[in-house]
């Protein structure tokens, strides 16, 4: 039978369970404690709220929220909230998931949480997404707080949406220090310069340091690598960026409507002034057109997914020609892709570490708000680079230690991966999840289980 026979599951809440029975055999003290497995994975409070909200023509339209509180074991929940036609109650609780074992990795002391309303922003007037970020914060209530849950820009979000937030939260608890209760916000409220680019920022010191500590194999910098990045928001962006200064070539870039590719490398300033003239990378005088899967097919050093989930699949994974992918998108790969890749010997940059940069921002204006503090930007910047220099450290020690001790976990990892013939040894993902997942358990049994 052919891969692309084959069904996969795409429902992200169910790979989240895979990637973590894939991980808890290596967690020690884990493994065979089903039920503190369990107790790690299962979110902890779902909400699923209905929005009314007036139109600009005069009709009332039911758009419907959510947000989940994946874990606060190791402090208040903490993610994005993305406005997105697919956003529905498995993606953010997959989204909130992601978020725990992403805040662990790079020690921020939050736990993991993720909203979404599924709306699509292109056909919503900028009065129109206010009222329904407004409604949404408001249906939420207490359900968010500076020291309980706190939301932050994710897909089709972005300063903007958090200042509405920010007030709308405000109106709701007068007289008291609501700052910290959204990051993300603009510079002028609160916010931090660096937040923008923070996802990109952090995929680059990621990719960067793994290189000069020997991650793969005959390449130890940037300068001169091809680089292929599918998406052109606000990660997409910034990555193409920080990459060409870096000295690599960015060969191709797409978004929804296409790609665009350039061997000799785009100038990606000019590629963002004509997205932002046109609406759309497609055009790009001088560029060839690519169809949005050439950019994930397409051959280079360095391919960064930048968009969506599931997007190199059973599918398309044996066409991928990259070296390695770093994912800065949030679920770009599925389980089956992980193996097809391992197997085709392409390493990856699991998104649990390579678009931790976000998040770890967001600690940082949190933090700077709570202490009613103006930090300068190029400490935060450096403070980022120093924290994912580390977590890309500890996934790549720990993904060592794991394959030279296999044997010793041999029976728990055949049993977790089963349902895959390919899989031989655990990869960057999994070593980053036994990390986080650790941690997790660390601080749920110093705690205790209550009563
Ligand atoms: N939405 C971003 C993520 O997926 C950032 C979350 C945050 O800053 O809280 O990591």
């Amino acid at each position: 039978m052919s891969a692309t026979a084959v069904a996969e599951d795409l429902n992200l809440h169910r790979i989240t369970r895979q990637q973590f029975d894939r991980a808890v055999p290596f967690a020690d003290d884990l493994h065979g404690w089903r039920g503190i497995a369990d107790w790690l994975f299962e979110p902890e409070h779902i909400m699923e709220v209905t929005l009314p909200v007036r139109m600009d023509d005069g009709f009332v339209h039911m758009f419907r929220g959510y947000r989940v509180l994946h874990s606060a074991i190791r402090g208040p929940g903490k993610g994005g909230v993305r406005f997105h036609p697919s956003a529905g109650i498995d993606e953010v609780k997959a989204l909130a998931t992601w978020m725990s074992w992403k805040c662990a990795l790079v020690d921020v002391p939050f736990g993991g949480a993720k909203g979404g309303v599924a709306c699509d922003t292109h056909r919503l007037s900028a009065r129109e997404k206010e009222r329904v970020t407004r409604r949404f914060t408001a249906a939420l209530g207490d359900t968010i707080g500076p020291h309980t849950d706190i939301p932050a820009p994710d897909l089709y979000t972005d300063a903007q949406t958090m200042a509405w937030m920010y007030d709308t939260y405000s109106m709701m608890h007068p007289g008291e220090a609501n700052l910290p209760v959204v990051t993300g916000k603009p510079v002028e409220l609160g916010g931090l310069a660096a937040r923008d680019g923070a996802t990109a920022r952090g995929a680059f010191y990621v990719t960067d340091h793994f290189l000069a500590i020997g991650g793969l194999a005959g390449v130890d910098s940037l300068d001169g690598r091809t680089v292929a990045i599918q998406g052109f928001g606000s990660a997409g962006r910034h990555a193409a960026g920080l990459f060409r200064d870096a000295g690599a070539l960015v060969v191709a870039v797409s978004d929804s409507r296409g790609g665009i590719y350039d061997p000799a490398g785009l100038n990606v300033r000019a590629v963002g002034r004509f997205k932002d003239e046109t609406g759309t990378v497609v055009g790009f005088p001088g560029s060839e057109s690519l169809p949005q899967a050439g950019v994930l097919e397409l051959e280079c050093d360095i391919l960064i997914p930048a968009a969506i989930e599931n997007q190199i699949t059973i599918r398309n994974a044996s066409r991928v020609q990259a070296r390695l992918v770093v994912e800065a998108a949030n679920g770009p790969t599925t389980p089956a892709a992980d193996d097809i890749l391992a197997e085709r010997g392409i390493k990856l940059l699991p998104d649990v570490l390579a678009n931790a940069g976000g998040v770890v921002v967001s600690y940082f204006e949190w933090a700077q708000n709570i202490e009613n503090q103006k930090w300068e930007e190029a400490d935060v910047v450096e403070k980022l680079r120093t924290r994912m220099q580390r977590a890309t450290e500890v996934v790549l020690t720990r993904r060592t230690a794991l394959v030279e001790g296999l044997d010793g976990y041999r029976e728990a990892w055949e049993e977790a991966t089963k349902s895959s013939a390919l899989v031989a040894r655990p990869d960057l993902r999994t070593a980053a999840q036994v990390v986080a997942i650790q941690r997790c358990r660390t601080a749920a049994l110093q705690r205790g289980v209550w009563p």
